[in-house]
């Protein structure tokens, strides 16, 4: 029978290949047979913790491969791993532990002094990741060492949460995404056969943190194909390219941003990049002068994904779009083609499709859509308006996009939409002009509030060092470059944007100030 479950995927290769090479880390290699074997005694020894079904553990750690022993154990005992960013502060990591009413948890020394500061009384135990550090807490792997490596072979049904993720809170609190075991599979049957994953030559590099959901299929999709992951627990372009030589590094998922450091280090021109074949990158479109660099240095195909916490793997551009060259360079702004089992819609503030190729919010009907927000069921029926009925469900991203030639191009948030006068401004073109200015090195366009128009464009403006522009100058420019109902009526100029822990710019944050507890239209 094919897996069906996270515990079903390591129980399979625990058997099939139990001495092959699954996790290489700077510390040790763990075979496939060494996790299925661990990740029984983690599902143990949370049962003698009394944990059940449905229980929630979580974990603060850069380790990505005690991450994945945690979260395999916990489904073979049907309870659910929550990981936490550990880039947030203390409040925001103890309102995500206290939400998830997480039992056990399991955080790197580095991150005791924070919990320190934390109040959570749903926690029955926690461990540190690193051995024999603490000597406050017992180490993961002695806590495990403790009990017998016995699968207590619990069986989830496709709908059953398999992992618990926080969104990234760019539009307000980060939400805990449930996913189901069905949806997580949808996105692992496709994405290794998208990547060409094979157990026999593949090796993944991540690097990507595994509490968003792109480190978490990293994580999962080598891991059911068969080939082995090598992790470095933080980004550093220099150890990228030094593992990637060493460990003839087939494939990986880096961000835009990532991929440019990449380019940019003095390391890169005596990398051995030979063996890349596959780079996916999301979060964003890739700028021209990156893509020309990344495949003239790396040499690689490339590959966009767009999705979300609530549905990882929407639409994608394959390498064979991104030749700059090519018939399809018109369509490399875009985020691609949907994947198969995806289907897309467009649709307006009253749920009608609109014309074909006019602007509106993305839905998503998918069997990837999440399951549900943990403990938020108003947030989950206004996710889904159509209802479920089908099992599926048409899903509401938030973003507005549209589509061209069966390519879905991403606008904005449709939080971020500025609507003056009646007339839809989207953030993300303004910000494109603005950004030619020589002046400006960082921008970000809201709306705020008019008494003519309901709201007005306004520019926030971070100045290039040592430039000077005059928010008079700023606005001729705009005139001169675009329609006038979409110009900036102001400017403030900030020394730095507000950015969230994942470096996505907070708009809510930035507009705040000048609402000071209005409501906005859109909303
Ligand atoms: P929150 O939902 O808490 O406000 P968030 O939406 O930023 O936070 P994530 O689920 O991590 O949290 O991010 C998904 C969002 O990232 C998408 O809704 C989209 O806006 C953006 N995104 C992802 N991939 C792409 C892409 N390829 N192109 C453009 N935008 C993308
Ligand atoms: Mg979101």
């Amino acid at each position: 029978m094919p897996d069906q479950t996270l515990a079903d995927i390591i129980r399979r290769q625990g058997r099939e290949r139990p001495d092959a090479i699954a996790f290489i880390t700077p510390e040790r290699t763990w075979t496939f047979g060494e996790i299925d074997a661990e990740s029984s005694r983690v599902a143990a020894g949370l049962a003698a913790l009394g944990l059940g079904p449905g229980d929630r553990v979580a974990c603060l750690t850069k380790h990505m491969a005690e991450c994945g022993v945690l979260l395999l154990g916990a489904a073979k005992l049907g309870a659910v791993c929550m990981p936490v960013n550990w880039r947030l502060a203390p409040p925001e990591i103890e309102y995500i532990v206290d939400h998830g009413q997480a039992k056990f948890m399991m955080a790197d020394e580095a991150f005791l002094q924070l919990l320190a500061r934390t109040n959570l009384p749903s926690l029955r135990e926690t461990v540190v990741t690193e051995p024999g550090r603490s000597r406050l807490l017992p180490s993961f792997g002695e806590w495990r060492a403790g009990f017998p490596a016995s699968d207590p072979g619990h069986r989830a049904a496709p709908m059953d949460t398999a992992l618990q993720l926080y969104s990234s809170g760019t539009t307000g609190l980060p939400k805990g995404v449930e996913i189901a075991n069905r949806g997580y599979f949808e996105v692992l049957d496709i994405g290794p056969k998208m990547v060409g994953l094979d157990p026999s030559s593949s090796v993944m590099l991540n690097v990507l943190p595994t509490f968003h959901i792109a480190g978490m299929g990293n994580l999962m999709m080598p891991l059911k194909a068969g080939c082995p992951s090598v992790f470095h627990p933080e980004f550093d372009p220099a150890k990228v390219i030094a593992a990637i030589g060493e460990h003839r590094v087939t494939h990986s998922f880096l961000v835009p941003a990532m991929i440019q450091f990449v380019l940019q280090s003095p390391a890169a021109a005596a990398g051995d990049f030979s063996s890349l074949q596959v780079i996916s990158y999301g979060g964003s479109p890739i700028s021209d002068t990156v893509l020309t660099e990344a495949k003239r240095v790396l040499g690689c195909g490339l590959l966009q994904a767009y999705g979300m916490t609530e549905a990882p793997f929407m639409t994608h551009l394959l390498p064979q779009d991104h030749d700059p060259d090519g018939p399809k360079s018109h369509l490399l702004r875009s985020a691609g083609t949907p994947v198969p089992g995806v289907e897309i819609r467009i649709v307006d503030g009253e749920g009608r499709d609109v014309p074909a190729g006019g602007v509106g919010e993305v839905w998503a009907r998918t069997r990837q859509n999440m399951k549900g927000y943990w403990r938020n069921p108003k947030a989950t029926e206004e996710t889904f308006p159509c209802g479920r009925e089908d099992g599926v469900g048409w899903m509401r991203t938030g973003d507005a996009g549209y589509l061209r030639e069966g390519y879905l191009f991403i606008h904005d948030r449709i939080k971020d939409l500025v609507i003056s006068g009646g007339e839809n401004v989207y953030p993300a073109e303004v910000e494109n002009v603005l950004a030619r200015h020589p002046a400006v090195a960082e921008c970000a366009v809201i709306g705020v509030p008019d008494e003519r128009w309901g709201e007005a464009v306004k520019a926030c403006v971070v100045l290039r060092p040592g430039q000077q522009a005059t928010a008079g100058e700023i606005i001729e420019f705009m005139r001169a470059n675009i329609a006038h109902y979409k110009c900036p009526k102001s400017v403030d100029f900030f020394d730095v944007l507000p950015r969230n822990p994942s470096g996505k710019l907070l708009k809510r944050v930035l507009r705040e100030p000048y609402w000071s507890g209005r409501e906005r239209a859109v909303s």
